[in-house]
């Protein structure tokens, strides 16, 4: 394994907001080169035995994962699991408590868009939820590019269902230290995702990491579909600053939607440790 480059450890499949099964995403992966594959579905690990067989079959290197929505500073942050035990009692009751009250803010989600003229987009959605537990705004998205109301689901991000917009429900998630907590216990690493993409402010920023670490999370996603060569360098800093190790993971979520596909993304930079080392033991092959 040392050598291994083309690890991509965040995608989600129809247990969570992807349109792929764990079978097809593994196949997918395998195609496109992935040397270590993780599926990282939000607040769900429902699919890991479905993704583990499907990897074994391929002989394809595979780590558990899972993407937690996290309440930090009034926002939402991701935090990705990596190698937890995904029978771990702990890390499975906190999943469930996050879960909760998506189906709520769904139907709040909805009653919000009737009021500015578009009736019926929980029934809608639902028609693309692939687990009734994990109702996401990406099934909201697709249903409004079906019905016409925007031509892509980045338009209905852009113009719906975000702050500020028709559709947006507030929502509490996860706290930051239950989520790194969860995952540690169950053996795992905690990696914040994507942090270029929040809006935080310098010294938020600096307290989401400083207090990541003080309850125990050790990487960084720094190549991931939503950074850009600035984000690449900034969040390999961040690496040596925190000491943290670093992710690699396209966040793929569907063909038809994501830019950035499995195992396509830039490797890590060689300043930076990747966060497999920290999980040689935790990879199944
Ligand atoms: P939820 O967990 O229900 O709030 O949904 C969050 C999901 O919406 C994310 O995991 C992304 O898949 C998707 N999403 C959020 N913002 C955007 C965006 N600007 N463009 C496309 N998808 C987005
Ligand atoms: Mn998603
Ligand atoms: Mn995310
Ligand atoms: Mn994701």
């Amino acid at each position: 394994m040392n050598t291994l480059t083309n690890a991509d450890l965040h995608c989600h499949s129809v247990i969570s907001d992807g349109t792929l099964t764990p079978e097809v995403l593994a196949q997918r992966a395998k195609a496109n080169g992935v040397e270590l594959w993780a599926l990282t579905d939000h607040d769900e690990l429902s699919g890991q035995d479905r993704a583990i067989a499907a990897a074994g079959a391929l002989g394809l290197p595979y780590l558990t994962g899972t993407e937690i929505s996290v309440t930090f500073a009034g926002i939402t942050v991701h935090i990705v699991g990596l190698g937890m035990d995904h029978k771990h009692p702990t890390l499975l009751t906190g999943l469930h408590a996050t879960r909760n009250g998506r189906e709520q803010r769904a139907r709040e989600m909805s009653d919000d868009l009737a009021r500015v003229g578009i009736p019926g987009v929980y029934e809608g959605a639902l028609k693309y939820v692939g687990n009734p537990e994990l109702i996401s705004r990406s099934h909201f998205a697709r249903y409004l590019v079906e019905i016409g109301v925007c031509k892509e689901t980045n338009e209905v991000f852009r113009k719906y269902i975000t702050e500020g917009k028709p559709g947006y429900v507030p929502h509490r998630w996860a706290a930051l230290g239950d989520a790194v907590g969860w995952i540690t216990q169950a053996g795992g690493v905690a990696v914040v995702a994507h942090p270029g993409r929040y809006k935080l402010t310098p010294n938020e920023e600096f307290a989401l990491f400083t207090e990541f670490k003080a309850h125990g999370g050790r990487g960084v996603e720094v190549m991931t579909g939503a950074h850009g060569q600035a984000d690449y360098v900034k969040y390999a800093g961040y690496c040596k600053e925190f000491d943290l190790a670093a992710s690699r993971g396209s966040d793929f979520h569907s063909p038809e939607e994501s830019h950035t596909d499995l195992g396509q993304l830039p490797d890590l930079p060689g300043t930076v440790t990747p966060v497999w080392e920290l999980l040689r033991s935790r990879i199944l092959q």
